[in-house]
């Protein structure tokens, strides 16, 4: 059984996106959820495939994109956090193709024209700086729901989050570049700071905390839950890093889980030092607790639609295809969102960004979607092209 997107629109009034004069409104959309690593290469490859025939819109809920992999060192070492921050648009443009600009071909970061593809017109891109709150067959609904979205296709690259509703707010550079300064005042005040998680994020903050400047002093210590630090990695990674903090001076205490009091650590750094306690017994001593544990999945837009397709962890359930696993053929999830078996980093998300656009620009040329630009209509094929599509669709 194939989903056929019904006419039926749950949501009150259609976002018309563009600017005046643009064919954007004109076009079929495919939009994209997400404008982090995943979702952002999602948006150049699908771009550049179909951007003739179809308008290419990135909903994200920042105002900014939040180079991750900067954040624990803004929150070491003072001066350099609002470079981790980069405007989606320039001042005063509503267009995307500043920050797409080096957008002319599939896979291509650099900025002159790579052979056989013709540089993007700069209107092929949209951005629309809101939050999916919910998710119809074909539309999507913003914010509070009044305004929505139209798609034929929807990537749904919307990663990891804090839990519960503070997942969904979106946030500016200002705000950003403020929670930085808090963390680095925290950091500045503690003496004996205690990160829980020994992943990539927390052992990239122990030791920029031990390497850079004034928080080279303070006492650091990792409390890792598992027998290995680094444990999603190849083993080696371990003691590599366990290496690296014995030379620094950090301690590291494995095996242990942290008991986390119900509403989170204190955000600000104690006045008196107190006791971190762990699950089965025993205990740390600190003055400030940052947690690195890692985000939930942020898949509660799509629960309504497809709530087959969400697993018991949050994380959205894909084809080999990377179509949600439903009968729903037109929404596509990728990156950490998605529970594909991949490594959850930003490098593997990239591979699949290239997938779904193959297999979008795939559906569209074979006419599974068909649009009538006379009359602006579009139509559906029988499932049985469905099916064929499907058996030859490019699986990774
Ligand atoms: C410190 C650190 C270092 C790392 N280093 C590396 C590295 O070296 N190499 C590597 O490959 N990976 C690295 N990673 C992992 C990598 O950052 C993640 O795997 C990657 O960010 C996942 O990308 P994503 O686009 O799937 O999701 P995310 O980065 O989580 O982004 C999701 C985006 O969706 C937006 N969003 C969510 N919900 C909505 C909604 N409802 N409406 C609108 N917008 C929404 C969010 O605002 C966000 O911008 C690192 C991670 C950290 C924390």
């Amino acid at each position: 059984m194939v989903h056929i997107p019904s006419a039926s629109r749950t949501f009150s009034r259609t976002l018309a996106i563009g600017p005046q004069g643009s064919d954007m409104a004109g076009k079929p959309s495919i939009v994209v959820v997400g404008g982090s690593y995943v979702g952002n290469a999602a948006v150049e490859e699908i771009t550049a495939l179909v951007h003739k025939t179809h308008n290419v819109i990135l909903v994200e809920k920042n105002s900014h994109f939040r180079h991750l992999f900067a954040f624990p060192r803004i929150h070491a070492v003072i001066g350099f956090e609002p470079k981790a921050f980069v405007p989606y648009t320039r001042p005063g443009s509503s267009s995307a193709a500043s920050f797409f600009a080096a957008v002319n071909g599939p896979s291509s970061s650099a900025n002159e024209a790579v052979e056989g593809y013709e540089p993007l017109p700069s209107d092929s891109i949209k951005i629309v700086n809101d939050i999916v709150t919910s998710i119809s067959s074909d539309a999507v609904a913003l914010g509070d729901g009044n305004k929505s979205l139209p798609f034929d296709f929807l990537v749904l690259a919307t990663g990891t989050g804090p839990k519960g509703p503070r997942g969904l707010l979106g946030q500016d550079k200002k705000h950003g570049v403020e929670i930085s300064r808090l963390h680095q005042e925290n950091v500045k005040k503690a003496k004996r700071i205690v990160i829980v998680g020994g992943g990539a994020y927390g052992i990239q903050l122990a030791t920029d905390l031990k390497t850079h400047g004034p928080t080279q002093s303070k006492h650091v210590t990792i409390v890792h839950s598992r027998p290995r630090l680094l444990n999603r990695f190849h083993e080696g990674l371990h003691d590599i890093s366990a290496d690296k903090c014995k030379e620094l001076g950090i301690d590291v205490i494995l095996g242990k889980r942290v008991v986390v009091p119900q509403d989170g650590f204190p955000p600000k750094t104690a006045d008196e030092p107190f006791e971190i306690e762990f699950v089965g017994g025993g205990s740390v001593h600190g003055d400030l607790v940052i947690q690195c544990t890692g985000g939930v999945p942020l898949s509660s837009p799509l629960k309504d639609l497809a709530p087959s397709a969400i697993n018991e962890y949050g994380y959205i359930r894909v084809k080999p295809t990377l179509q949600i696993d439903t009968s729903i053929s037109n929404i596509f999830a990728l990156g950490d969102v998605a529970d594909t078996g991949a490594h959850k980093a930003a490098r593997p998300g990239r591979a699949q960004a290239a997938i779904v656009a193959q297999n979008i620009d795939k559906l569209i040329r074979v006419g599974l979607v068909r649009w009538d630009s006379q009359t602006g209509r579009k139509s559906w094929l029988n499932t049985n092209l469905m099916v064929q599509v499907f058996t030859s669709v490019w699986v990774w």
